[in-house]
């Protein structure tokens, strides 16, 4: 079988959801967040070598904390500046003779094991895959004199993680300087003109963001 990475970013101040820790430490269904998402990669692809990217002053709480759970095998490392820099640190981490490279969001705590699997047997199939979902708002663009325009929402597309890659892809393209516009790791390939394939994302695969989010992945998990 390919040698499979995951590379889970929690390397964010996590600070929009207020409270005295950061969000992908707190506490859904009895479980850390960034707890929950790495049993369900470990879960969903056995013998995955799982890097946690954090912020360097939480790494010593984290480990504290984790010890007290159930928590499948990881290794800790220091992230960067920005997301971008975050992923560069977890890609260096893996072991060279990785083959397929999963990048997620530690936050999306709620990704399915069916997910993951599917972005991954897929990558291993076109190289580049993420899963997107469609929106269900209206939206506008906003234009250089001010005005906006409507935009067709039937062309938009919601972008989640887990976003998976053939590792050497995924290590070239990070070896790009950074830019602004690489807000995912889908942006920084397509940035060396590869296609990026999608498939069906899935509506519980929320970033946990606000306080809100919280109440409604416990509401979720509950059911
Ligand atoms: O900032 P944003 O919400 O886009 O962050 C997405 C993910 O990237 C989060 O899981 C966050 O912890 C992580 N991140 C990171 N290092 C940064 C900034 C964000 O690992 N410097």
């Amino acid at each position: 079988m390919a040698k499979r990475g995951v590379i889970v970013v929690a390397g964010g101040s996590g600070l929009r959801m207020g409270g005295a820790i950061p969000k992908q430490f707190m506490i859904l269904g009895g479980m850390p967040v960034v707890g929950r998402t790495i049993n369900t990669f470990a879960e969903a692809l056995p013998g995955c070598d799982i890097v946690v990217v954090l912020p360097e002053e939480h790494i010593a709480m984290w480990k504290n904390l984790a010890s007290r759970f159930d928590i499948a095998p990881h290794r800790c490392i220091a992230g960067g500046k920005e997301r971008f820099d975050s992923v560069k640190c977890g890609i260096e981490a893996l072991p060279m003779e990785t083959e397929y490279i999963a990048v997620h969001d530690g936050v999306r705590a709620l990704v399915s094991k069916a997910l993951i699997i599917k972005t991954m047997l897929e990558a291993e199939e076109h190289g580049a895959v993420i899963p997107v979902t469609g929106v269900v708002n209206s939206y506008r663009r906003l234009l250089d004199d001010g005005t906006t325009e409507h935009i067709d929402r039937g062309r938009l597309r919601i972008v989640q993680t887990p976003q998976t890659f053939g590792a050497e892809l995924l290590r070239k393209a990070y070896e790009q300087p950074y830019d602004e516009r690489f807000t995912d790791d889908a942006s920084v390939v397509e940035a060396m003109g590869v296609t990026i394939a999608t498939i069906e994302g899935e509506a519980r695969n929320i970033k946990l963001t606000t306080p809100d989010d919280m109440e409604y992945a416990e509401w979720l998990l509950s059911r």
